[in-house]
């Protein structure tokens, strides 16, 4: 028997699986032959984000800033005095965080696939390869997360926005700036990136579900990018849980991660509220495992914490976004002329891009509502 079992070696689960087997036998089970494939990341992350992961990961850029353009042919360009993110090979991450975990005493079983699990006074996972008992179960089994709707099947994430990039050939001048690009016509409601990578750039969008798949906004983007001849050397998709899950936790089970909902709702981004969350999770683990109390009350604890670290920057974020996808173009454009003032500008130069939402602080409200969701979305 193990005291746990983490469902899913992607980053959230590596982390967790991680801080646990520092002092506990924990085992993981991940379906595909290795963490890190298929890869369903842009690759940007902060340098928190970095610390954060434990390891070093490959950087492939580093970004100091954004060029926004707006549907009216509008353009707003955001640069800072220090670097603001870096590219990175998210499969070589994932890879490095599942090595990491497994030198602290994790067993990870690769090609097997969680299917169900019971709670008695134990927990019995059903796998692909039989069962399999333990104390405790995390569910880190990322956006489409099976362990998350045995919670119940109203326990699914607000919404999902889909998206779809490439990897193609092309040096652009710029390699320290990347390219926002907002509107109906190549991401309705989100937002499109070109990030250049010496002689590539990572070109891609998300857009709502209600707006069909992401692929069909790509021409659009290839064309208004310039990018329509060249070569492709990669494709990638995926979908992203926005606005959190209803529960996070349950008798003897915690989530983390794209399980749990924890991404932030204006960028998209996951790593750094699923890393943030880890710790949460331990510190609520290691209180059962000393009591020896795996209730659902005791379980709740997880939520309360990982609330406190970045559940305001989720529900700012999200209440954000809802403003977002009420604007249209014309909405988008009307946004750009206030946002190229300079005393707005200013502010959003030294823009936190873990923490968006703390600008709203800084910012008079009628500038604010006007144009804040579209400019915070550039910069990320
Ligand atoms: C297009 C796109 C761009 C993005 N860009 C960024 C970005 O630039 N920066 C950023 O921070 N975030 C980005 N994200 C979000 C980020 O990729 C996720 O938030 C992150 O991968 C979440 O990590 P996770 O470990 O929770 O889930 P995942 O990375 O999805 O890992 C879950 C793991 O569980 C495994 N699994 C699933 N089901 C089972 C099962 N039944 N049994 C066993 N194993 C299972 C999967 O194989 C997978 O390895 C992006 C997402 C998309 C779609």
């Amino acid at each position: 028997m193990h005291e746990a079992v983490v469902i899913g070696g992607g980053p959230a689960g590596s982390r967790a699986a991680e801080l646990l087997a520092r002092d506990r036998d924990v085992l993981v089970l991940e379906e595909h032959r290795e963490s890190g494939t298929p890869v369903e990341c842009a690759g940007l992350v902060t340098d928190d984000v970095i610390g954060l992961s434990g390891v070093r990961p490959e950087i492939l850029n580093v970004l100091y800033g954004a060029n926004v353009f707006f549907p009216g042919g509008g353009r707003i360009s955001v640069r800072s005095g220090w670097p603001k993110a870096n590219l990175i090979d998210r499969a070589d991450m994932d890879r490095k965080m599942a090595w990491k975990a497994t030198d602290s005493g994790a067993e990870y079983r690769y090609n097997e696939r969680y299917i169900s699990h019971k709670v008695a006074d134990r927990v019995t996972v059903e796998s692909t390869n039989g069962a399999i008992e333990c104390s405790l179960i995390i569910g880190a089994d990322g956006h489409s997360s099976k362990v998350a709707m045995s919670l119940g099947t109203d326990n699914g994430p607000r919404e999902y926005v889909r998206g779809f990039q490439m990897d193609v050939r092309r040096t652009y001048e710029e390699q320290d700036m990347i390219n926002i690009r907002l509107g109906s016509e190549v991401a309705p409601g989100f937002f499109s990136w070109e990030i250049p990578f010496g002689e590539y750039v990572r070109v891609g969008l998300c857009a709502s579900w209600s707006a069909g798949p992401p692929v069909g906004y790509m021409r659009a983007l290839l064309k208004a990018s310039g990018l329509e001849d060249a070569k492709v050397i990669k494709k990638y998709s995926g979908k992203i849980p926005l606005g959190g899950r209803p529960k996070t936790y349950g008798e003897r089970l915690m989530l983390i991660g794209d399980a749990a909902g924890q991404v932030k709702p204006i960028s998209g981004g996951g790593l750094y509220p699923a890393f943030r969350s880890a710790d949460a999770l331990k510190e609520t683990a290691d209180v059962s495992f000393g009591s020896g109390d795996f209730s659902t009350k005791a379980m709740s604890s997880y939520e309360k914490r990982w609330k406190a670290a970045v559940g305001g920057e989720m529900r700012n974020g999200y209440r954000l976004r809802k403003a977002y996808l009420k604007f249209d173009d014309e909405d988008f454009d009307r946004a750009c002329r206030v946002a190229s003032r300079e005393s707005v500008r200013s502010v959003l130069d030294e823009i936190s891009l873990d923490r968006p939402s703390s600008v709203v602080s800084q910012m008079r409200i009628r500038d604010m509502a006007r144009f804040l969701p579209v400019v915070l979305r550039a910069i990320l």
